[in-house]
């Protein structure tokens, strides 16, 4: 890879991919995103995108692997805390809090349950792919639970029988209803956001940096 280039690391399939391809494409950098490729140059601009599963778009940012990344903020915060934990490097800063990919994550159960606020869930099983956001926030609340660590199919834990709750996204909540549960708290809000190593730049990057930054701004102004 040339590392003159920008390094800017989006999802490659999800619910963010889209809204980020058209940001890049209202500021004017001009991609070929070619299916089944990591790597996509940018044709009129020294831009180079790495196509990727969220997931990983904090950690590259961290490590400096890529310049940029557009990420959920649930994601960030949840490898943020994971990483302090395991004295891996969490430098970065936030550039721009972006209007879209909104979600909130929340504790679900089954409609009848009887949820009385986050301590009717002492001592239960909460299944999650956000184990320390979870933790965080029952912490907070001084309530002790077992937590279930499942990376998918989430919303059928509790059906299955394997937890007696859920913390997962919600945007609408139809997910949760067509399993059977209801939304009972709210733990995190969150959108995406664009974030940059904390490596020093080059002047080049910077420079482009500098340029891209304002077209963002410009764009989510003309949305508002
Ligand atoms: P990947 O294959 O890249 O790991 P994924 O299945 O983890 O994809 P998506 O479901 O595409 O991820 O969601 C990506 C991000 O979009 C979420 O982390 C969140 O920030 C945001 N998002 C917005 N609305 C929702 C929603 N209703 N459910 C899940 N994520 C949402
Ligand atoms: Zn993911």
């Amino acid at each position: 890879m040339d590392n003159t280039r920008l390094r800017i690391a989006i999802q490659k399939s999800g619910r963010l991919s889209k809204e980020c391809q058209k940001l890049l494409k209202g500021c004017g950098v001009k991609l070929n995103i070619r299916e089944q490729r990591l790597i996509a140059h940018a044709e009129n601009m020294p831009i180079d995108l790495l196509l990727v599963r969220d997931d990983d778009i904090p950690g590259l940012v961290m490590d400096g692997v890529v310049d940029l990344g557009v990420v959920g903020e649930n994601v960030l915060e949840e490898t943020l805390m994971e990483r302090k934990a395991t004295s891996e490097p969490t430098d970065y800063t936030e550039l721009k809090r972006l209007d879209f990919g909104g979600c909130r994550l929340s504790l679900a159960v089954a409609d009848d349950f009887d949820y009385q606020g986050p301590k009717s869930l002492e001592g239960k099983r909460i299944a999650t792919s956000y184990p320390w956001l979870l933790k965080r926030f029952m912490d907070q609340q001084g309530v002790k639970f077992k937590s279930v660590m499942l990376n998918g199919s989430v919303e059928v834990a509790p059906r299955a029988g394997v937890a007696d709750a859920i913390c997962d996204l919600v945007s609408t909540g139809a997910t949760l209803e067509a399993n059977g549960l209801v939304e009972a708290d709210v733990i995190f809000r969150s959108k995406a956001v664009l974030i940059q190593s904390g490596a020093e730049l080059s002047a080049g990057k910077q420079q482009i940096i500098d340029k891209l930054l304002p077209r963002i701004q410009g764009l989510q102004q003309a949305r508002e």
